[in-house]
Order: structure tokens, then C-alpha cells, then sequence
């Protein structure tokens, strides 16, 4: 087979060339690289998609994640409640604000954070009266929408604060609403491998909570007041360029177009893989925007012997993720950890992602399953 490529980027931007092609040349033309219109208008954009009152371009979605705990003053001695199966950026914004991430598990089929798991680590804090529950941070993982109905509960319950990770997540959707629209605010990343991504590093957060919106837009440019030189406020330099701006309105624009291709490869892949492989779960009220089509092999030799034989065919696969956060060097010191999270440590063994993109089609998917299949045959 030839070559595939993981994620198509080259394909989108032939698809889109003339529009992307025509923003970029506008923004330099009109010379105004920094909060230029482009910016307003892409924050509009991504309100009336997603659903939300307020939105905030930013300059990362590590960024966009940082700017809440920033807002709301958390900090030393607050417990920030995080899967332990994600990417780092979900718990590193607790401990750059100063927090402590606590680590839960997650549900074997669909990667998410476990409501259960994070019930327990909730109570263990608690009762261990050393950190004080603050904040939990679900994570859309590969597309998919936490189970925010049973996660809110939590958060009532135990007065949490919810900020909903969607740096994969943007395009997803549950029981009809979509992602960067749960908890009290959201953020997602516009990194160029994300389902919405731009030509560099960007990101957006959401909520429908005006003082906290205002307070964001202040840490934005450096904790301004009424102007730029007025500080009230220690923030950050987290603009989103206007050139990406200007490159994401043509995508945004062709996002569903896109999604719904993601949709249906995911379908095929299902429909040509289950009963062989452990495919991903989408239950039922959920829509997953499928930033990664993930199986699990049976132990960490079988995913090892598979990758190989694909990569041998020319079909590239990535491992999301090879280590759980909570056995990362970083946090190997950490207290108030819990010992072990069976399921987040046994997915890190086993977890492959297939090429996933808005423009593969049904003989590619087809031609990847076929190797796929002989190679757990040989
Ligand atoms: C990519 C990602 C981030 C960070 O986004 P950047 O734009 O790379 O800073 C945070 N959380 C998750 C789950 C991610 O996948």
C-alpha cells in the first residue's frame, strides 16, 4: 500500500486553499497581526456554533485550560480532580496555578474519565482533610463527550467547580449539546492535529458566565483594566495570532462537511473491525467527533507485534497514550495519589490509533482493515 498519511492536512488544505489562502493574504495585507477583526469574527463563529454565550480565542489550549484556574484564584492547597488517561496539559494547569492534580481512573470502552472512580477520589480528599476539592477537569478524550450527566451531579454534590477539557473534544456532541458547552466554562485547542486546527498553536475557551468571561479577557493581555497599560491583575500574553483566525474561519466553516467523513470512517472501521478488535464505545445520546479512532489489542506484545505489521504496510498508528499521568516522573512524588488505576494503567499497555481525518475514504479504511486483519491472523 502506499503510504497513508495519519492525518491529512495536506488534502484539507487543497480542498480549502483559495479561502485559506485568501484570509492569510487579507491579514497581511491589512497589517493589523495582533486582535485583528478576523479574531472577533472567529469568536462569534465559534459561539453560534457551540452554543455558548461568551468565547475567548487564545493563544494554546494549555492556555485556555490555565486561564480559568487563573480567574478563579486556585491555588496552593486546592485539589484539582483530573483522569489519569489524557494529555499532561490537563493536570499541568493545576500544578502551574499552584494546586494539586488528583488523579482518577477511567472506563475501559470509552476512555473517560470514570464518574465512579472520581466519586472515590472526591471522598478520599475529603476525608483526608488535607486539600480542599476545588475544581475537576473531564477530558473529551479522541472526540467523545464526558459523561457530563453523572459528573454535574458530582459537582453539586460536592460544590466542584467543572472545567470541561475539549481540546479534543470540539465537534462532539451530548444529548444535544455540544462540546465546549458543559460545566461552568471550557477550553479547546486549536493545535493543527486537533479536529479543529489551525497553522500553529491556538486554542478558545467558553462559558456563559459574564464576570468570568470579563476577568479571562483581562488575563488575556497581561491582567489589563480599562486599557493595556492599566494592569489590575498578574495575567499572560495569550492572544490568539489574527493570522489563524483568518485560517480557522474557512475550516470552521467546513467542519461539519469534515466531521461527518470522520463519522462515517469511524462506522466503517466498526462495522469492518468489531468482533476482531476491541473497538471504541459511543453510547447511546453521545456523538464523538473522533479526534482518534482507538482500539485496544488484548496486552501490550499483541499492540507491539500489530503496530509493527501496519507500520510495515505503510499505515502510520500512534499510541494515545503510553503512560499514565499519575506514573509520569513529573508527578511521581506527588502525595495525596492514589496507589493504583487499574484500567488508565492497562490502556496505556494496549491503545492504538488508526489514521483518522475529514477526507479518507471508504477503500482506504477498507485497505487499512485488511492489513489490520492479516496481520492478527499471522
Ligand atoms: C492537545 C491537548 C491539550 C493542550 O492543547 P495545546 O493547544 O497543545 O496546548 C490539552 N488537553 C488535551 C486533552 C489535549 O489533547
Amino acid at each position: 500500500m502506499q503510504k497513508l498519511a495519519f492525518n491529512d492536512l495536506q488534502a484539507q488544505y487543497r480542498c480549502l486553499k483559495d479561502e485559506i489562502d485568501a484570509g492569510i493574504r487579507e491579514v497581511i495585507e491589512g497589517a493589523h497581526f495582533i486582535s485583528g477583526p478576523q479574531v472577533e469574527q472567529l469568536e462569534q463563529e465559534l459561539c453560534a456554533y457551540t452554543g455558548r454565550k461568551h468565547c475567548l480565542a487564545v493563544s494554546s489550549g494549555t492556555d485556555a485550560l490555565l486561564m480559568p484556574l487563573m480567574a478563579y484564584g486556585i491555588g496552593p492547597g486546592d485539589a484539582v480532580f483530573v483522569p489519569a488517561f489524557t494529555f499532561v496539559a490537563t493536570a499541568e494547569v493545576a500544578s502551574l496555578a499552584g494546586a494539586t492534580p488528583v488523579f482518577c481512573d477511567v472506563c475501559e470502552d470509552t476512555f473517560n474519565l470514570d464518574p465512579a472512580s472520581l466519586r472515590e477520589q472526591v471522598e478520599r480528599i475529603e476525608r483526608e482533610g488535607q486539600l480542599r476539592p476545588r475544581m475537576v477537569i473531564p477530558v473529551d478524550l479522541f472526540g467523545l463527550p464526558a459523561d457530563y450527566a453523572a459528573i454535574e451531579e458530582i459537582c453539586r454534590e460536592h460544590h466542584l467547580l467543572l472545567l470541561e477539557d475539549a481540546a479534543q473534544g470540539f465537534g462532539g456532541e451530548f444529548r444535544g449539546k455540544k462540546a465546549c458547552s458543559f460545566g461552568d466554562v471550557s477550553a479547546t485547542s486549536f493545535f493543527p492535529a486537533k479536529p479543529l486546527g489551525c497553522y500553529g498553536d491556538g486554542g478558545a475557551i467558553f462559558t456563559d458566565d459574564e464576570e468570568l468571561y470579563r476577568t479571562m479577557a483581562s488575563i488575556r493581555v497581561h491582567g489589563k483594566g480599562s486599557f493595556k497599560y492599566d494592569n489590575v491583575r498578574v495575567g499572560l500574553n495569550a492572544r490568539l495570532d489574527t493570522l489563524q483566525a483568518a485560517i480557522l474561519l474557512p475550516k470552521l466553516r467546513a467542519f461539519d462537511r469534515e466531521n461527518a467523513v470522520r463519522r462515517q470512517a469511524a462506522a466503517w472501521y466498526t462495522e469492518k473491525l468489531a468482533g476482531r478488535f476491541a473497538t471504541p464505545a459511543t453510547p447511546e445520546g453521545y456523538a464523538s467527533s473522533w479526534a482518534q479512532y482507538t482500539l485496544r489489542a488484548k496486552d501490550h506484545a499483541e499492540r507491539e507485534r500489530l503496530t509493527a505489521a501496519l507500520k510495515e504496510a505503510g499505515v502510520p498508528t500512534m499510541v494515545y497514550y503510553p503512560k499514565p499521568l499519575h506514573r509520569q516522573e513529573v508527578y511521581r512524588s506527588l502525595a495525596h495519589q492514589a496507589e493504583s488505576l487499574p484500567v488508565s494503567e492497562s490502556l496505556c499497555e494496549r491503545v492504538f490509533s488508526l489514521p483518522m481525518h475529514g477526507y479518507l475514504t471508504e477503500e482506504t479504511v477498507s485497505a487499512i482493515c485488511g492489513e489490520l486483519c492479516r496481520a492478527q491472523e499471522a
